[in-house]
């Protein structure tokens, strides 16, 4: 949690990137307040799991058109609390929250059926997939809707109770949450938020009332909750950052390429886990890509996020600019040439949040650019000559979220993607999650699965049933 000068030690104050106001003050949660959170999950989980199926289903499919209904709104607190333009923000919930949680809901049935393995002479054996207990989720600000979504849905519909921390830059997700699962009619206590700081979730982690922790931030974060968590058996997903590649080969459609990967690059202002953050160009196409992509960035235009004709708005805080322009500037003394013109940009300046989008050729690995995750609208672009040393260059890293390759060549798409060392590999789309697969990462990207009826194996534990039906 950041703290804000002359915020009350028991006080959580957000301050919005678009103007520096506070957008929400929370109390902290009283270690008092956590203990009856928890004991009331645990007394809540025990009627949950006995409530048929079908009408916990039906919880998460009336949550989704309260959403949708309200996600003008939504959509504009999120663009106060995180700073993504007014003009993108609902799709979190029209698109993407709402895509995952119908997926999960249509899913369930099957994801939580028994493991018939067969009989075996007089014995009949199968294995019950029991939710597991109270299941902590931990989200983070850049998307925390679709985040959260997919740890809460999940552990919901498997008969578990979540207790959900949201960032204390989006706490009001948390609120939200809350009151659309009360108006689907959840009972009281099968869904609670708490407010609180970093040492609330360490104590949480370490609780044994907590049966599941659902992280999902930065890697940092994902090391303070496996310190936690280490006195403990507690199972832990942890879905981290990225430095997310993209190959374009020689055959790929250029103007489509560069639309998709701009977008790839900058949505959110490059604040998504799957971002894309570098770009490998065969070198017959390198000179018209970069000449594209450079054009096509610098049209974006940068502003105040409440402004419907915003396409890029602040990066969350005025120290993520300043991390961002540094990989940067270090990039540019060490011969990165940079191809966007600031100047071109009348909004970025230096001590706020406001940041142009920027292009960097003449990069390589011996940068931070090109290495540690950026988080930000900038992007390096390195021309290669072959498959082998864009694999070699993609495999070049920490970390393994996800990689995508442009190419009309479907069936070397899919031999290169056996090589790549990555939690989802792309085709010609990037920066997108679907919900039938497995969300997952590699390296530094973390561990454990979400979405997909793989998703449902986190928050669920296998129980056998080995029955000999007659003596
Ligand atoms: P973050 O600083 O790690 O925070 C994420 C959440 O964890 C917040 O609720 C935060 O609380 C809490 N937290 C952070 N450090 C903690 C600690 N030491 N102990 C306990 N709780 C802690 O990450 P972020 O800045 O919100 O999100 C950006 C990062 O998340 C990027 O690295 C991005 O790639 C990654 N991410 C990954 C995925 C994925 O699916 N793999 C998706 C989205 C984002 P406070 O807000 O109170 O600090």
């Amino acid at each position: 949690m950041t703290t804000v000068a002359g915020t009350p030690p028991n006080v959580q104050r957000t301050i919005s990137p678009v103007d520096g106001s506070v957008v929400a003050e929370r109390e902290l949660a009283a270690p008092g307040h956590i203990d009856a959170v928890l004991d009331r999950a645990v007394a809540a989980q025990r009627a949950w799991r006995s409530v048929p199926l079908a009408d916990r289903v039906a919880v998460v499919e009336r949550l989704v058109p309260w959403m949708v209904e309200r996600a003008g709104a939504i959509g504009a607190e999120l663009s106060w609390q995180m700073g993504r333009p007014v003009a993108h923000a609902p799709f979190e919930i029209t698109r993407g929250f709402a895509e995952r949680a119908t997926w999960l809901a249509g899913a369930a049935a099957d994801a939580l059926a028994d493991t018939d393995v067969g009989a075996d002479g007089g014995l009949r054996r199968f294995i019950r997939h029991d939710p597991v207990g109270v299941v902590l989720v931990v989200a983070p600000w850049n998307y925390p809707y679709l985040c959260s979504v997919n740890a809460v849905a999940p552990a919901l519909l498997a008969g578990d109770a979540v207790v959900l921390k949201a960032a204390s830059q989006t706490p009001l997700v948390a609120e939200r949450w809350h009151e659309g699962l009360a108006a689907a009619g959840l009972p009281d206590g099968v869904f609670q938020f708490v407010h609180t700081d970093h040492d609330g979730v360490a104590g949480m982690v370490g609780d044994p009332r907590v049966d599941y922790v659902a992280f999902t931030g930065s890697v940092a974060g994902g090391h303070a909750v496996q310190r936690a968590a280490a006195g403990r058996f507690v199972g832990t997903g942890l879905e981290l950052g990225g430095k997310d590649p993209a190959y374009v080969r020689a055959d790929a459609p250029l103007e489509a390429t560069v639309a998709e990967l701009v977008d790839g690059v900058l949505f959110n202002a490059g604040q998504s886990c799957c971002a894309v953050e570098r770009i490998y160009v065969h070198r017959d196409l390198f000179a018209p890509f970069v000449e594209a992509f450079a054009a096509a960035a610098a049209s974006y235009r940068l502003g105040d996020p409440l402004d419907r004709a915003t396409t890029l708005g602040p990066l969350v805080r005025a120290q993520a600019a300043a991390f961002v322009r540094d990989q940067v500037a270090e990039a540019v003394t060490a011969g990165a040439r940079p191809l966007v013109d600031r100047e071109a940009f009348p909004a970025d300046s230096v001590g706020t949040p406001y940041l142009a989008p920027q292009v960097l050729v003449d990069v390589d690995h011996g940068m931070r650019i090109m290495t540690e995750e950026t988080f930000g609208p900038a992007v390096g672009v390195m021309p290669v000559d072959d498959d082998d040393r864009a694999v070699e260059l993609m495999n070049d890293s920490a970390y393994g979220l996800t990689a995508s390759i442009w190419t009309a060549d479907v069936d070397a798409a899919v031999a290169l993607g056996d090589r790549v060392d990555t939690g989802t590999w792309y085709l010609n789309r990037c920066d997108y999650l679907d919900p039938a697969l497995a969300w997952t990462g590699v390296k530094d990207s973390g561990r454990g699965v979400s979405l997909s009826t793989l998703g449902f194996r986190a928050v669920t534990r296998p129980k056998s049933f080995h029955l000999r039906t007659s003596l």
